[in-house]
């Protein structure tokens, strides 16, 4: 079921939403050679928790970290750990959210370690657009599979893969809510678009091919190819003449 949030809903998401990107910040900033993935977590953890919130991503279905942090062929749900150092040149993606009040943010940024190769930056940059190309048709009437097919073809038109197998998601009291928003589809399909639905908008893009692989922890995805992957993320309301990016 697709929920429509009221414009009092709404606000205490964008306060949840608030402090994910008060999070990321800290994060962003922290992003050198050197930095253990595990610190990247605390950091987020700290700081969600200073502002009276909850990570939402620690103990979701049992995830050990309230970040993920993904490095390089690394897709998503990657597990923080001392044991993985940040290297000059690696790319990290980090997905996190908060959740205030039972009501849930969530979002994704993928940042260069240091000095990155331009391909590498290419990728970021042309993930984080591929977002933005897709909410050029997010409004009220409009269809969800525009929007998918709009990211879809900036990244493809760069000869990247599209992750298939992994999808954003309606988000509210649930992390996870109906529908699925797929990075992949026609134009003109899908769910019809109101104002007032909140969707997690989240395409992973890789350098290679589309095919992901889990690894054997059970919750890290990777690129099947072994290829970079990128991904960029938020939470965003549809308005009646458009929308808001609440994680912004
Ligand atoms: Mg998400």
């Amino acid at each position: 079921m697709i929920t429509i949030k009221s414009a009092k809903q709404v606000e205490k998401m964008r306060l949840s939403a608030k402090i994910a990107k008060g999070a990321v910040d800290l994060i962003e900033k922290a992003v050198k050679p050197g930095v253990s993935t595990a610190y990247l977590d605390k950091i987020a953890h700290d700081y969600i928790v200073s502002k009276g919130a909850k990570p939402n991503f620690l103990n979701y279905n049992g995830f050990p970290g309230s970040i993920c942090a993904s490095v390089n062929d690394e897709v998503v749900h990657g597990i923080p750990s001392k044991h993985v150092i940040l290297q000059e040149g690696d790319i990290i993606s980090i997905d996190m959210g908060a959740v205030l009040d039972g009501w849930h943010s969530d979002m994704a940024r993928t940042f260069g370690v240091g000095k990155i190769s331009p391909e590498a930056q290419q990728l970021i940059d042309v993930t984080k657009q591929s977002f933005f190309e897709g909410l050029k048709f997010l409004k009220h009437g409009a269809r969800l599979g525009d929007v998918s097919h709009a990211i879809q073809e900036y990244a493809e038109s760069y000869g990247y893969g599209v992750v298939r197998d992994l999808v954003g998601h309606g988000i509210g009291q649930s992390l996870h809510e109906d529908p699925n928003v797929p990075n992949f589809g026609k134009a003109g399909h899908g769910v019809k678009l109101a104002a007032g639905m909140t969707l997690a908008i989240e395409p992973m893009i890789t350098a290679g091919g589309y095919k992901v692989a889990l690894l054997d922890n059970d919750w890290t995805v990777v690129t099947d190819d072994g290829s970079l992957a990128a991904h960029y993320e938020n939470t965003v309301l549809i308005t009646k003449d458009g929308y808001e990016i609440l994680t912004l």
